[in-house]
């Protein structure tokens, strides 16, 4: 009964947050003191500290200047406000441009936008529907020019985290920063491309473990031929994220690495690695009588089996692509073979979207990552709160 509550007061919370808006720290971290508000789409209304000042079918171009605790607007050179928050509530179709010369690349926001001086800095909220967001988080993610099932597939990972880190940025009353610490995010993205498609087609769709939770949905670039146990990388262990043989990324341009380190600079790393390396074992770490061979993937670099050495540290200190690698000696030098690039757990993109061209449908590919799954609508989950 107490598990059912918990279940219930879950689902709730996960339907809520699905029928509402999410709140995104945008250009977060930035150091930016002034920045421009333009519209550029759509009707707005403008509200300096809750007031409504002006409500506008006409493009503005607002200058906003932030000092320690407040901000200044002006319209062009003329001072129009003080105030602590704005806000533009943008209509259906509004679209703001946030300009500053440091940009390389313009910048557009549907939804709302809030403004906030932090200690002197810009800080900037953006908050819309969860629908809207993802096309923006699919487009710094995944990027032009993939299969239009690929993007399904994306759209369902991005969604389920999403709802399943609403709270990431609890303390700064928001729910996801657009940085890869949470999802990198682009802001607006245009109506009618794929990547939108691929949102609308799979709206509200997530996925969930057997006690119906929204999975860690964790994906990587290449596997370079198997996945990792998510214990393997962050010592917990989910039924989900199992080592899964994938043949379907072998030919893709990030399959294959090689790294060579001097035997100086390998001993001086590996050293770095572990503290339970001691000089007296230098010899045994430039693997010359033998070699390190990884037919399936390790968990950890075991030349010498009285100092087993997590391959997760190695690729962090040696900043290495991923953890499959084969290390050789010769000439002084030792050699890495690896393949892969990314910390391998979960779904593989680019074995992702090479099923997608072969024809596979979304569900296949999802099934074939993450398993004991199931790939179920919010709304059902709704269904099923109600029901208890
Ligand atoms: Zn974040
Ligand atoms: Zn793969």
């Amino acid at each position: 009964m107490k598990y059912l509550f918990i279940l219930v007061f879950f689902l709730s919370f996960t339907f809520h947050a699905a029928a509402t808006a999410v709140k995104i720290g945008v250009l977060y971290g930035n150091t930016l003191n002034e920045i421009n508000a333009i519209q550029s789409a759509g009707h707005a209304q403008i509200y300096f500290d809750s007031l409504l000042y002006f409500s506008t079918d006409t493009s503005f171009n607002l200058k906003i200047s932030a000092d320690l605790d407040s901000l200044t607007i002006f319209n062009g050179e003329s001072k129009i406000a003080r105030c602590k928050t704005i806000k533009i509530v943008g209509d259906a179709d509004a679209v703001t441009q946030l300009k500053h010369a440091h940009f390389k690349h313009e910048k557009f926001y549907g939804g709302e936008l809030h403004f906030t001086s932090n200690r002197g800095f810009i800080f900037i909220l953006n908050i819309l529907e969860i629908e809207n967001y993802l096309p923006g988080v699919l487009e710094a993610e995944v990027g032009a020019n993939r299969p239009p099932e690929y993007y399904k597939v994306q759209a369902i990972i991005c969604r389920t985290y999403t709802l399943s880190h609403l709270r990431r940025h609890e303390m700064e009353d928001f729910n996801l920063c657009d940085k890869e610490h949470c999802q990198a995010y682009k802001g607006y993205s245009k109506s009618g491309t794929e990547i939108q498609k691929g949102v609308q087609k799979t709206k509200d769709i997530v996925l969930v473990d057997n006690d119906f939770i929204l999975i860690t949905a964790a994906f990587h670039a290449n596997c370079g031929g198997q996945t990792v146990n998510s214990e393997d990388v962050w010592n917990k262990k989910l039924d989900y994220l199992r080592s899964i043989k994938d043949t379907f990324c072998l030919h893709e341009k990030s399959a294959l690495w090689t790294k060579e380190f001097s035997d100086d600079t390998w001993i001086q790393k590996m050293h770095q690695v572990s503290k339970a390396y001691k000089h007296e074992n230098d010899s045994i770490l430039l693997v010359q009588d033998f070699y390190f061979l990884q037919d399936a993937r390790k968990k950890f670099y075991d030349v010498n089996i009285n100092c087993l050495i997590p391959l997760k540290d190695m690729r962090t200190m040696l900043e290495l692509k991923s953890t499959y690698f084969n290390a050789v000696y010769r000439n002084g030098q030792i050699i890495l073979h690896g393949r892969g690039f990314g910390h391998g757990v979960g779904l593989c993109q680019d074995g992702a979207i090479r099923m997608s061209k072969l024809g596979y449908n979304y569900k296949s590919i999802l099934h074939f990552y993450y398993q004991n799954v199931s790939i179920v609508n919010l709304e059902k989950l709704d269904f099923f709160k109600f029901d208890e």
